[in-house]
């Protein structure tokens, strides 16, 4: 007999996130579509149940601890107790380290690492009873260091170190800590670089896609596909590990 898992994904209104919970409830989870506003949320959750999945929308922010409790008894109340947890949750402040604000700095660690700190201190309660779970958390390329996004590099090179450590302290009761570390992929994240450097997001998706050995820029379901496959319970041997999807070694 196979056991029905509940899923949190946050930040999944939208994007790699939207992609990542139907592709999950695809596969068989009932899935927890969490993101700052329910009603954003409530889109990607009402997908799911047009596809015969198991959905609820949640509201919260990732960063903010008591949202964050209430929102995990909430699931576990709703949809069971969730043993996977997608750290998808981000933003982007960039601008050259002259020039960025204190606060940029701040909100992008904030969302990135304590979002993903909060949420798998949470959810690791469900997962150690269960002695079973999984938890992917999304790097970035840019982790290996990206003009413009010293806060954002920094968080997610952090999400590696935090991904590895998690994976040597969990591993003995059965959850698994992976990262996908994405390329350029096609979203309102990227659609919001172009606007923000007056082109053309079809320019910029154009350019990009030369600068990858696959000759094209990724799309939220080459995301989801590899964080489906750390979320597999054939995946059990596989932990700590970051897999960059990317079309190439880097983008
Ligand atoms: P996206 O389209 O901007 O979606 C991100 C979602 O996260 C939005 O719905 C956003 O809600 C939500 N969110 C932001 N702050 C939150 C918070 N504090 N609590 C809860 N939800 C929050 O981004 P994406 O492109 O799908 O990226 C998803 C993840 O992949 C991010 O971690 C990103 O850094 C990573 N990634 C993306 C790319 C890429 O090329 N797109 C590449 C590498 C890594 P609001 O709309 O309300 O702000």
């Amino acid at each position: 007999m196979t056991t029905t898992r509940t899923a949190i994904v946050t930040g999944a209104a939208r994007g790699i996130g939207a992609a990542t919970a139907l592709r999950l409830a695809r596969d068989g989870l009932r899935v927890a579509v969490l993101d700052l506003s329910e009603e954003a949320a409530d889109v990607t959750a009402q997908a799911v149940r047009d596809a015969g999945g198991e959905a609820v929308a949640v509201g919260a922010d990732v960063a903010d601890e008591d949202a964050v409790a209430a929102a995990v008894a909430r699931v576990a109340d709703t949809l069971g107790a969730p043993t996977v947890l997608v750290n998808n949750a981000g933003i982007l402040r960039d601008n050259l380290l002259f020039r960025m604000s204190t606060s940029d700095f701040d909100d992008v660690l904030r969302v990135h690492l304590r979002g993903a700190f909060l949420m798998s201190r949470a959810v690791q309660a469900y997962q150690v009873e269960a002695r079973w779970g999984r938890v992917v958390n999304l790097s970035s390329t840019s982790a290996l260091g990206n003009r413009g996004q010293a806060n954002y590099a920094a968080a997610k090179a952090g999400m590696q170190g935090f991904t590895k450590t998690l994976a040597i302290e969990l591993g003995q009761f059965g959850v698994t800590v992976n990262a996908v570390a994405p390329g350029f992929i096609q979203t309102e994240m990227t659609r919001a670089v172009a606007d923000r450097v007056g082109v053309p997001f079809e320019e910029l998706l154009a350019h990009e896609a030369t600068q990858v050995p696959v000759r094209r820029v990724g799309q939220p379901e080459d995301i989801a596909a590899a964080v489906a496959f750390f979320v597999s319970e054939e995946a059990s041997f596989v932990s700590g590990q970051v897999l960059y999807v990317a079309g190439g070694p880097r983008a």
